[in-house]
């Protein structure tokens, strides 16, 4: 390719950055970059009553934390002057007209401009899906503006596509069927037709279209961000939907996808957005950055439990055991790390084993406490008297639960002072 590649992602702020949004916005950039092109931002926000500066912002700040940048930003809403001077000149050589109109909805205006549709069959390439034919009769002579200084969105995507010297039309699959109706328009202005790629719908594992109304806030990029998900892992499962790279690598940092993404390798049927796999991509972007992770499930325990010291092994315990920042919390909140930060409650009766007596616990626990951190000599002690006779007083006095991790992890994690410290007190409670 020798002309220089020029790609645009153009959502409109009616709603919150959509996965499905991250999600081409990413393919494009990921186009741009493999042939050193350019990658346009522009916000369409033609329909007035549905855009908002709030919708605006949270694509704008989601693509930013997502670090996805962009060379060229523009906005619809200042660009009225372009498309008025396009629509005139269409209606002048013929090819739109202004309607007179009989409303029959409230709000529908008297008067519009409608394109005069030639009736013709419609014929492109697409990269992705193939030749794609259509037959534009159909489409009858529809509205591309509802005055000179109102375009809608089919008019306006095709003048900026062709002012903007788009080469390259990378979009969802949802408008495919708009695809025709700017061609004609492109037609009618004498603009050059862009190359399309229309991208997979993404799915759920039931094979049913993403969408708020199935999903709620599971759509949008800022559920993820609030969980604790790392931008980079989101991207890389956001590559693998609908694309894959014909090896058995499935991790890839942003540069790699920049290098390996190829467009013409984007599947045709639907992408399924399988929980599990964000979530093992997640954790493998984790041990990536382990340190950082660290740092941040730290940070993390620290918020919950403000006076606590943390040693590296509770933290390396946690960095195991989780795939998702949100997932420390909710270790915390099930008390799966109580026996850690909180004194164990004890109940003197289930010290004991259950076929011993407290004597004898007293007995095992006594005998054990100037060993405790050596594992080999509490296990060869528990060997010679019966392990559960020495183990679960030992665990129970360290969890002080009925299930917990096995006392030789405990006392890992809690160290010998805090472990002497418990055990002795349930010696304490012992006669
Ligand atoms: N503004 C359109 C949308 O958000 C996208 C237009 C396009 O990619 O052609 O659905």
């Amino acid at each position: 390719m020798d002309k220089k590649i020029i790609v645009r992602m153009a959502p409109s702020p009616t709603g919150n950055l959509h996965i499905g949004t991250a999600r081409t916005t990413l393919f494009n950039y990921l186009f741009a970059k493999k042939y050193g092109g350019k990658f346009i931002l522009r916000i369409e926000d033609t329909d007035k009553e549905r855009s908002t500066a709030e919708f605006e912002k949270n694509i704008l700040d989601g693509l930013e934390w997502l670090g996805l940048k962009y060379d060229e930003f523009f906005k619809q809403s200042e660009r009225t002057e372009i498309y008025r001077k396009y629509l005139k000149k269409m209606i002048d050589d013929g090819f739109a007209y202004i309607s007179q109109e009989t409303p029959t909805e409230e709000g529908q205006r008297n008067e519009v401009v409608r394109f005069k549709n030639p009736n013709k069959k419609i014929v492109f390439d697409d990269l992705i899906r193939g030749q794609v034919e259509f037959d534009t009769t159909e489409l009858k002579d529809f509205v591309i503006a509802k005055s000179l200084e109102e375009p809608l969105y089919h008019l306006a995507v095709v003048i900026d596509d062709f002012e903007m010297g788009i080469t390259h039309i990378i979009r969802g699959e949802d408008h495919i069927s708009n695809t025709p109706r700017q061609i004609l328009i492109q037609e009618a202005i004498g603009a050059t037709r862009p190359i399309y790629a229309h991208l997979p719908l993404i799915l759920d594992n039931d094979r049913k279209k993403l969408s708020k109304r199935n999903h709620g806030e599971a759509v949008w990029i800022d559920f993820y961000k609030k969980q604790g998900y790392l931008p980079e892992a989101l991207l890389n499962f956001y590559a693998l939907l609908g694309w894959n790279p014909g090896t058995e690598q499935e991790i890839f940092s942003l540069v790699e996808l920049e290098k390996t993404f190829d467009i013409e390798k984007v599947q045709k049927s639907g992408a399924i957005f399988d929980e599990k796999k964000l979530r093992w991509i997640n954790k493998e972007h984790l041990r990536l950055y382990e340190e950082n992770s660290k740092k941040e499930i730290e940070k993390r325990i620290k918020n919950k439990f403000a006076n606590t010291d943390i040693n590296s092994k509770i933290v390396n315990l946690i960095f195991e055991r989780i795939e998702v920042y949100s997932d420390v919390d909710k270790l915390i909140e099930v008390g799966e790390l109580d026996y850690y930060f909180n004194e164990p409650e004890l109940d003197s009766e289930k010290i004991a084993w259950k076929d011993s007596n407290s004597i004898e616990a007293k007995k095992h626990l006594t005998k054990i406490l100037d060993v405790l951190d050596d594992n080999e000599a509490i296990m060869s002690y528990a060997e010679l008297v019966g392990k559960g006779n020495v183990l679960w007083p030992l665990r129970y006095a360290l969890s002080g639960k009925d299930k917990s991790p096995d006392p030789f992890t405990l006392l890992e994690i809690l160290g010998k002072e805090k472990s002497t410290e418990r055990v002795n007190k349930a010696i304490g409670l012992l006669k």
